[in-house]
């Protein structure tokens, strides 16, 4: 498959065949991030798209999952996005699954009955990178939405009935707004009631306008401890009815996993374990040694 750069896909869609409909990222402000930087936002003629599922389908015809890049695919225009779901279901009899990226900015843009209707025509899961529910950090770091428009574009989501999973980053106020960062952000994805759940931790890449700040001295990162007890509060204040928590991404100091709310209070006693003995050894040491 010809894919323009590099391609990003959430750890959950490793079976998937990604499908590059767009390039790059419509918002591509964010200060940590640099996976879209050197990719202008485009979304692909009717006809590359079509070349793309021949490829697709002539590699593997019985595919049950499908994975729509690039980092905000949900901004391809409705019509068309119907048109290419219907497409997928069709050339792919076993398909059973097709998820895609959302950015908050274009969630909004959609009407509920738009992504009803997507819904209806076998999309399945939306990821929506909500990063922090604190509205300084939000704006520090560009996202380009306050905690309130991430409840709307989660919300609107949820009520659509597409499965949501969401994404928050651990460490992204540094240690002076790690406080607020926990409690914000409790209130924004509990107010989402998002399905799935994954908190990352802030890894500073070095181009990025984030690592400037930390050689300034004007941001300062976690240390590993800091960042268990920032989750800690985190998982304490979040409210929600059913959601599968995950975080056991590359980045984590502690690979964690459960199932909210019925494991909240042995997720609780597992980090107060870790963070009450003050030890770095139960955690990853291929970041922890670094420091
Ligand atoms: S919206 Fe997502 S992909 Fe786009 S710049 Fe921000 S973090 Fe990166």
């Amino acid at each position: 498959m010809f894919y323009e750069g590099k391609i990003y896909r959430p750890p959950s869609e490793a079976k998937s065949i990604i499908l590059q409909i767009t390039v790059g990222c419509q918002h591509n402000a964010c200060t940590f991030c640099t996976m879209y930087k050197d990719k202008s936002f485009r979304i692909k003629s009717r006809a590359e798209i079509n070349d793309i599922i021949n490829t697709a389908h002539a590699q593997d015809s019985d595919a049950e999952r499908i994975f729509l890049a690039d980092g905000d695919a949900i901004a391809v225009d409705s019509v068309l996005l119907i048109e290419i779901l219907d497409q997928l279901y069709e050339k792919f009899p076993q398909l059973k699954r097709v998820g895609i990226y959302g950015g908050p900015k274009d969630i909004l843009a959609k009407s509920p009955k738009e992504l009803a209707e997507l819904k209806a025509h076998g999309l399945t899961m939306v990821y929506l990178g909500v990063e922090s529910g604190n509205e300084e950090i939000l704006t520090s770091v560009c996202k380009g939405v306050s905690p309130e428009q991430m409840i709307a574009a989660g919300q609107k989501l949820k009520e659509s009935g597409l499965a949501l999973s969401c994404t928050v980053i651990l460490g992204l106020g540094g240690n002076i707004l790690s406080q607020e960062h926990a409690l914000d952000t409790a209130r924004v994805i509990s107010a989402i009631d998002p399905h799935y759940l994954g908190a990352l931790t802030l890894m500073v890449e070095q181009s990025t306008p984030l690592a400037k700040a930390i050689k300034r001295g004007s941001f300062q990162l976690l240390t590993p401890l800091e960042s268990l007890t920032e989750l800690r509060t985190l998982i304490q204040h979040l409210n929600v009815t059913h959601c599968v928590f995950r975080s056991n991404h590359a980045s984590n100091y502690l690979p964690l996993r459960a199932t909210l709310p019925d494991e909240q209070a042995d997720l609780l006693v597992t980090l107060d374990n870790v963070i009450g003995s003050q030890s770095l050894e139960r955690l990853r040491p291929e970041y922890w040694r670094g420091l």
